[in-house]
């Protein structure tokens, strides 16, 4: 192959690693929001069961009060019977007696009931710090392998600038001119594979006698239609009876 084609396939291949590295990076601070929103949401959760757990609480206390305030009535209503002079008073101060006691029945369902969302509730509460706290352990795992991926693409990114010096003083600065060109021209991707007479990239059927000069990959050659320098991959052999049998 043309040295000056191999290192335009090989500079390609450079800016198409750099460019989906840049991509990576550019990704980090909407992943970082996701993490940080995975926590928020879990936190919510925290939070509301807390806040249906307090309310609960109020609730019942409110109850407990309208209780106390029936008994109250309860004892005095009481105090009053033992003191009725008349039928009629007695019969009187009995129906509030079972008025009150009808109250605090209804009362103490209510507190029941609420004892028992409360232990539901408190259940909730304990269920969703569990999972904010696996959820806390997860991020931070991502967190990290985030961390450590951004360390790696920005050592690649370097690597790659390297390399790419290497080849861009090695490579013809003519060839460089027209792979600069086109790259800018065509979305960073200035190289491209003809196969079955066509231009991989821009889809466009190549002459027969462009094609056949490509197929021989001994020059610079551009596609027609979209300028890229184009390069052909030949069909791997079939058989390697050397690799196959060694001790032949
Ligand atoms: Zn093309």
């Amino acid at each position: 192959m043309n040295p000056d084609l191999e290192r335009v396939i090989a500079l390609q291949r450079l800016d198409s690693a750099a460019h989906d590295a840049q991509r990576r990076l550019a990704e980090a601070p909407e992943r970082a929001k996701a993490l940080d929103a995975r926590l928020e949401t879990a936190k919510e959760h925290v939070a509301s069961a807390k806040a249906r757990l307090t309310d609960n609480q109020n609730a019942r206390r409110t109850v407990e009060k309208d209780v106390a305030l029936h008994q109250g009535r309860l004892s005095k209503f009481r105090e009053q019977a033992m003191a009725v002079k008349t039928n009629q008073e007695y019969h009187a101060v009995q129906k509030e007696i079972g008025f009150a006691q009808a109250e605090i029945k209804v009362h103490e369902d209510k507190i029941l009931e609420r004892m028992l969302e409360a232990d539901e509730l408190t259940a909730l509460v304990k269920r969703s710090e569990k999972e904010l706290a696996e959820e806390q352990k997860a991020v931070e795992a991502d967190r990290k392998a985030m961390m450590s991926e951004h360390g790696e693409l920005q050592a690649s990114l370097g690597r790659i600038a390297a390399d790419r010096k290497g080849l861009v003083e090695a490579l013809d600065p003519q060839v460089l001119a027209i792979f600069e060109l086109i790259s800018k021209r065509r979305n960073g991707v200035a190289v491209a594979e003809a196969r079955d007479g066509i231009c991989t990239i821009c889809h466009v059927r190549l002459r027969p006698q462009v094609f056949n000069n490509v197929r021989r990959n001994d020059t610079i050659i551009q596609c027609d239609s979209c300028q890229r320098i184009l390069f052909f991959v030949p069909a791997p052999a079939t058989a390697t009876p050397a690799v196959t049998h060694p001790a032949r």
